[in-house]
C-alpha cells in the first residue's frame, strides 16, 4: 500500500503546485499607493485630479502634477454617482477625464479557474482510486503485481545443515526436495508430486528458515510473500496478486512458492473476530483454484507457514492441496544443543563453554531465541573488550532473555529490600525442601523486567507429563513467598500479586482440566477454546451447573489452602534457615545455586 499512497500524494503535490504557479503567473493589481475615495473627493473638489481610469472596482487616478495613485469603489455603482454622494461637486466632477474599461477577460478566468480547482483535484484522485481499485495491470500503477521477492536457485545461502533439532521434519521435506531435483523420476512411476506443505509450530521454530533451506537443497528459485500482503484494502487485489505471484512462479518452475503466515487467508470461515471477510475468502479461493490448475508437469511446490493450524479452513487441508503437514516442535534438550551448534559456529568460544549445560539451561528455548541468545552473548563479550566468548556471557544472557536486562539502578529502600528478600528466601527454601519441585537455580533480588526480584527453578530435563503430586507442590512454592512474608513480617504486601494469580489458575486447571480433585472426579469442566501453539485460552464456555461451579471453587480453595498450609509448616521448621537464606540475599542480593544448596543443608 505504501507505494501507492505515496504515489497519491504526488499527483496532489504536483496540482497544488500547478494551481500556484497559475496564480503565481497573474498577479492581482500593482503597487501604487491606494488611496480612499474621500480624498478623491477633496482632490477633485479642489481641481487637483486630471484623470480616471476604472477597470471594473478600481480606480487609477493621475494627478496634474504627473503623480498616479490607485482607488477602489464598490462593483456595480457608477463611479460619479458614488463620487456625488460623497460631496464632490457636478462641476469638478465633469472637468476630470472619465474612462470606463472593460474588465480585464483574465480576472474572469482566474475566478473561475479558482472555483474550478477543488472539483478537478477530487476528480484526479477519485480516478485514481478507481483505477486502483480494480486492480488493472496498468505500467505506471501496477498495483496488483505480488511484491513477491524472488530469491534466485543459483546461490543458496541456506542448506538443511543450517537447520537443526528438527529431524523428521527434515527427513519429510527431503522428499520434497527430491520431487524438485528429479521430477522425472517420480512421475514416470505415474506417482503425483505433492502440491502443497504445511509448516506448523509456534513461532520462531525455524518454519521461514526450513522453506529457505528446502529451496537451497534443491537449488530452486524460492518466492516468498506472507499471508498478510495479501489482505489489502480493496477487495479483489489479493486474488489479483495471487495470479500474479503464480504466473511468475509458473515461469521459473521448478520453484517453492513460501506462503507466510497463511492462516491470514486461509482462516475458516466463522473463526477468530470479525467474521468471513469478502477479500480473504475471494484471495483464499484463489489461492485453491492456482493449485488445483496446476498440471502433472508443473513442478512447483507451495509451501505455507503457520503457528495456528486449529484456524485453518479444511479446504486447504484437502488431499491436492496442502495434503502434506510438518510439525516443527519446540527443540527438546538435544535439539536445542543443535541449535546452539549451529549458531556458535564461525564465533571464537572460551574453553570453558559446554554447549550441553547451557541446552540444558534453556527449557522452553525455540530456534529464534537460541540465535538471540547466542547474539546477545556475544555483544556482551565484545562489550568487555574480549577476545572469546565465554561461559559467564552466556549465562547472563540466558537470564536476559528469559527475563529482561537487570536494572540495578531501581531504587528500593532498605525495607523494601527486607520484604523482598523474605520473600524470594521463603519461595526458594520451599522449593528445595518439596521432593517435586525443580531444583532452585538461582535466588536473586534484583530487579529484572517487570519483577521486583526471582527465583528461577529449572526443571533436571524437558517433561511433558506431570503428576497431581508436582502440581501440589508446585503451588505450595508459588504462595510461600507471601507465606514468609507473613510469617516474618506478619504483614502483607503487593508483590506476591503474580504468585497468587499463578498458584490460583493452576489449582482450578487441576480440577476442570485435569481431573485431580477427587470429589469432582475425572471429568473435564468447560469447554476451551485454546490457541493450541501459543497456548493461550480465548474463550471457556461454561457447561456445568451452578452447583457445579459452587463445587469447584471450594475444590480449588481446598487446594490453595492446603498448599498454604505445608509452605508455612515447611517455613516454620525451617526458620532458622530463612533467616540464614534471606541475610545472605541482602547482602549480595544474587544467589547460586551451589552457595544457596549450601545454605540451607
Ligand atoms: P518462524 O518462521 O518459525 O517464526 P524463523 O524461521 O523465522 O521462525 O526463525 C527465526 C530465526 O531463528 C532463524 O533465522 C534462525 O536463525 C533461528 N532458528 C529458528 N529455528 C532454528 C533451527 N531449528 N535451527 C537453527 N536456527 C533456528
Ligand atoms: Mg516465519
Ligand atoms: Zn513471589
Amino acid at each position: 500500500m505504501n507505494v501507492n499512497w505515496r504515489g497519491a500524494l504526488i499527483y496532489l503535490l504536483i496540482l497544488v503546485a500547478a494551481g500556484a504557479l497559475i496564480v503565481g503567473l497573474f498577479p492581482a493589481g500593482n503597487t501604487a499607493d491606494e488611496i480612499p475615495l474621500s480624498q478623491l473627493v477633496n482632490d477633485i473638489n479642489a481641481g487637483r485630479v486630471e484623470s480616471v481610469v476604472v477597470e471594473d472596482n478600481e480606480l487609477q487616478i493621475t494627478y496634474n502634477s504627473g503623480n498616479e495613485v490607485v482607488s477602489r469603489k464598490e462593483t456595480g455603482v457608477d463611479l460619479t454617482e458614488t463620487l456625488l454622494a460623497l460631496g464632490a461637486e457636478r462641476a469638478a466632477v465633469e472637468n476630470v477625464d472619465l474612462q470606463v474599461e472593460p474588465a480585464s477577460p483574465w480576472s474572469d478566468w482566474l475566478a473561475i479557474l479558482g472555483s474550478f480547482l477543488p472539483f478537478v483535484f477530487l476528480a484526479v484522485l477519485f480516478l485514481f482510486l478507481m483505477r486502483q481499485a480494480q486492480g488493472t495491470n496498468n505500467q505506471a500503477l501496477s498495483f496488483g503485481k505480488s511484491r513477491a521477492r524472488m530469491f534466485t536457485g543459483e546461490k543458496p545461502t541456506v542448506t538443511f545443515d543450517d537447520v537443526a533439532g528438527v529431524e523428521e521434519a527434515k527427513q519429510e521435506l527431503a522428499e520434497v526436495v527430491e520431487f524438485l531435483r528429479e521430477p522425472q523420476k517420480f512421475i514416470s512411476l505415474g506417482a503425483r508430486i505433492p502440491k502443497g506443505v504445511v509448516l506448523m509450530g509456534p513461532p520462531g521454530t525455524g518454519k521461514t528458515l526450513l522453506a529457505k533451506a528446502v529451496s537451497g537443497e534443491a537449488g530452486v528459485p524460492f518466492f516468498s510473500i506472507s499471508g498478510s500482503e495479501f489482505v489489502e484494502m480493496f477487495v479483489g487485489v489479493g486474488a489479483a496478486r495471487v495470479r500474479d505471484l503464480f504466473d511468475q512462479a509458473k515461469r521459473n518452475s521448478p520453484c517453492i512458492i513460501f506462503v507466510d503466515e497463511v492462516d491470514a487467508v486461509g482462516r475458516h470461515r466463522g473463526a477468530g473476530l470479525g467474521g468471513s471477510h469478502d477479500e480473504r475468502e475471494q484471495t483464499l479461493n484463489q489461492i485453491l483454484v492456482e493449485m488445483d490448475g496446476f498440471g502433472t508437469d508443473t513442478n512447483i511446490i507451495v509451501v505455507a507457514a503457520t503457528n495456528r493450524p486449529d484456524i485453518l479452513d479444511p479446504a486447504l487441508l484437502r488431499p491436492g492441496r496442502f495434503d502434506r503437514r510438518v510439525v516443527l516442535d519446540r527443540p527438546d534438550i538435544r535439539g536445542r544443543k543443535g541449535i546452539l551448534e549451529v549458531h556458535v559456529r564461525g564465533k571464537p568460544l572460551a574453553k570453558d563453554v559446554d554447549l550441553e549445560v547451557l541446552a540444558r539451561g534453556t527449557p522452553g528455548f525455540v530456534g529464534a531465541d537460541i540465535e538471540n541468545l547466542v547474539n546477545e552473548a556475544a555483544i556482551l563479550a565484545a562489550r568487555r573488550d574480549k577476545k572469546a566468548i565465554a561461559m559467564e556471557e552466556f549465562e547472563e544472557s540466558i537470564e536476559r532473555v528469559i527475563a529482561g536486562p537487570e536494572r540495578k539502578s531501581r531504587l528500593i529502600t532498605d525495607e523494601e529490600k527486607q520484604i523482598l528478600a523474605y520473600h524470594e528466601a521463603g519461595h526458594a527454601l520451599v522449593q528445595n525442601k518439596l521432593p517435586n519441585c525443580d531444583p532452585v537455580h538461582k535466588v536473586s533480588i534484583v530487579a529484572r523486567g517487570m519483577s521486583l526480584g526471582y527465583t528461577l527453578a529449572l526443571p533436571e530435563q524437558d517433561r511433558y507429563l506431570h503428576t497431581q503430586d508436582k502440581f501440589e507442590d508446585d503451588i505450595a512454592g508459588m504462595l510461600a513467598g507471601r507465606v514468609a512474608e507473613e510469617l516474618v513480617f506478619g504483614e502483607k504486601w503487593t508483590g506476591a500479586h503474580d504468585d497468587l494469580e499463578k498458584a490460583t489458575k493452576l489449582a482450578r486447571k487441576m480440577v476442570t482440566a485435569y481431573g485431580m480433585s477427587p470429589k469432582l472426579g475425572p471429568l473435564t469442566f468447560g469447554d476451551r477454546d485454546e490457541l493450541v501453539f501459543l497456548g493461550r485460552e480465548i474463550a471457556e464456555q461454561r457447561n456445568y451447573s451452578d452447583e457445579v461451579a459452587e463445587e469447584i471453587d471450594l475444590e480449588v480453595r481446598r487446594i490453595i489452602d492446603q498448599a498454604y498450609d505445608r509452605a508455612k509448616g515447611i517455613l516454620i521448621g525451617y526458620r532458622d534457615r530463612l533467616e540464614v537464606v534471606a541475610q545472605r540475599l541482602i547482602e549480595i542480593e544474587t544467589l547460586e545455586r551451589q552457595e544457596f544448596e549450601a545454605l540451607v543443608a
